[in-house]
């Protein structure tokens, strides 16, 4: 159990790094495979030993070898943080079908998190080829009820389109097709949890970015880190917090 956890955990910070490429180099319509990984200083072309995950931006402190320009702290915390989901997923699933789906959710969730953080936006062609994957995923893997991806689809496009008309524009496109695609593997239920988490976490954000200066007032931030943190805890931790819950209004 040890080493099939240790070697999620390697496959983790391989894809996160892979991840890390596909969010920033798709939403200006790059290949994802060539060129090879540069310095976006200097533009030399990362050797093998520059393409560990984590471990090459500990050994190099954070700096390009060639130029010793700072990088991003993001890269190796992504990284991290795909290793450390995936094996979530599979502590939590174990050895069931269920856990593909817990590793596609990850995934799509940490490649638009790196395009919200660059870009502000979330590439729709990431959308639609994960669409695609959990069409297929929750044919093999079926909800319990049969309809709850299409109802979940539809809860969770409804409510944030809605929320877009109200807000006039304060819910970006790419936050409603993401919440009808999430519908479609979490369904209804879990679904709406997330949306409630995904709010709560935004709230938190933004009032913690506003007291340490970091987010001006009225200003727009990405919304989709928020979105990976509520989807996430909703996903993994629904019934234990649906019981938690109950337990506290029966009081
Ligand atoms: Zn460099």
């Amino acid at each position: 159990m040890f080493f099939v956890t240790l070697y999620i955990f390697t496959i983790g910070l391989i894809f996160g790094s892979f991840f890390n490429v596909v969010g920033l180099r798709v939403p200006n319509g790059q290949s994802i495979v060539t060129p090879r990984s540069a310095c976006p200083a200097c533009h030399h072309t990362l050797r093998a030993k520059e393409l560990v995950p984590v471990l090459s931006y500990m050994w190099q402190r954070g700096k390009c070898a060639n130029c010793r320009t700072k990088i991003s702290s993001l890269y190796p915390c992504m990284e991290l943080l795909t290793g450390l989901l995936f094996v979530v997923s599979f502590l939590l699933f174990g050895f069931q079908g269920e856990t593909a789906i817990a590793i596609l959710l990850v995934s799509l969730f940490m490649i638009i998190t790196v395009s919200d953080l660059a870009y502000m936006l979330i590439p729709n062609r990431v959308l639609v080829f994960f669409f695609c994957l959990f069409v297929v995923g929750r044919f093999i893997v079926p909800p319990t009820l049969w309809y709850d991806s299409l109802l979940g689809m539809a809860v969770g496009f409804g409510l944030l389109y809605v929320i877009a008309v109200v807000s006039r524009g304060g819910m970006g496109g790419g936050d409603i097709k993401l919440y009808a695609v999430l519908g479609y593997v979490l369904g209804w239920k879990v679904v709406l949890l997330s949306f409630f988490l995904s709010t709560l976490a935004g709230a938190i954000g933004g009032s913690v970015g506003l007291l340490i200066g970091r987010v001006k007032r009225g200003e727009t931030m990405p919304f989709g880190p928020y979105i990976m943190v509520g989807t996430l805890i909703a996903y993994f931790f629904y019934t234990p917090i649906i019981n938690w819950y109950m337990n506290l209004v029966n009081l």
